[in-house]
């Protein structure tokens, strides 16, 4: 029996996001999820945030603890990609992937930490991805800011980890979700080859993952990095 926890995951409108949302409900928590447009799955709450933006956050935190109680798990989901080739890369393109797939994960983590740390407990869960440890041509800034998620957790083990709160990082390799569909069928044909599992995921087998890391069983896990990459990364 798993205790029932209020869970907050950003990006829940879509993707890899609905699907955690979903999964933590049909597991019995209570769920909220950020998002700057359209609605998490039914049952859960959403709340407006934009994770480039900390008042926004701190005001969906707040609208979050008077209706679910204090979130005990928080999920940094929402990311964006902006892929070009290094030359071609302009410093806009650099700064705001880094400024909402890691700066972002860094202000909810900072916001939910207040909380966490009073309760002396916490589950956080940062999705990076498996280009993040292997790199990737054409996504310099996406891995640069994947990998800094790994240091983020890693960092926030070390801070934190005597005070009941763990901080793990979920590496999905390629997804089946609208940030992939976009990509050029030659480009999909090509991972897919690299992929020892000669398939993509489902957001659902992320998913999956990510509860699983929040749950009772997954206590005395943190500071890791797990792959769901069907392979891709060997481990990594
Ligand atoms: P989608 O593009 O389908 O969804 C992205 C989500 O992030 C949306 O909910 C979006 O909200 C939200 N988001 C983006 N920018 C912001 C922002 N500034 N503030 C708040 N929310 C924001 O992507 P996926 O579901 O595929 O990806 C989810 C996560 O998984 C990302 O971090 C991605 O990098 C990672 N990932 C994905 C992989 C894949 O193959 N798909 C592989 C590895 C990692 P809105 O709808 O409002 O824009």
């Amino acid at each position: 029996m798993q205790t029932t926890r209020t869970v907050l995951v950003t990006g829940g409108n879509r993707g890899i996001g609905f699907a955690i949302a979903a999964e933590f409900l049909a597991q019995g928590h209570r769920v909220a999820v950020t998002a700057r447009s359209g609605d998490g799955p039914t049952g859960s709450m959403t709340v407006r945030a934009d994770v480039t933006d900390a008042d926004s956050i701190d005001a969906a935190f707040t609208s979050v603890e008077a209706e679910l109680g204090p979130v005990e798990v928080l999920v940094a989901n929402a990311g964006i990609t902006r892929d070009t080739l290094l030359l071609r890369m302009s410093e806009d393109d650099f700064t705001s992937v880094i400024d909402t797939n890691l700066s972002g994960a860094f202000r909810v983590v900072k916001r939910a930490s207040k909380g966490m740390l009073k309760a002396r407990f916490g589950r956080i869960v940062l999705v990076s991805s498996v280009v993040g440890l292997l790199g990737s041509a054409g996504q310099v800034n996406y891995s640069a800011s994947k990998s800094g998620l790994v240091g983020l957790a890693r960092s926030l083990t070390r801070e934190l980890g005597s005070r009941n709160i763990t901080a793990n990082v979920v590496a999905p390799g390629f997804v089946e979700t609208e940030m992939t569909a976009v990509l050029p069928a030659e480009q999909q044909a090509e991972y897919l080859k690299s992929i020892p599992a000669g398939r993509y995921a489902t957001p659902e087998e992320v998913a999956r993952v990510v509860v699983w890391l929040a749950s009772d069983d997954a206590s005395y896990i943190s500071g890791a990095v797990i792959p769901v990459d069907g392979g891709l990364g060997m481990g990594h």
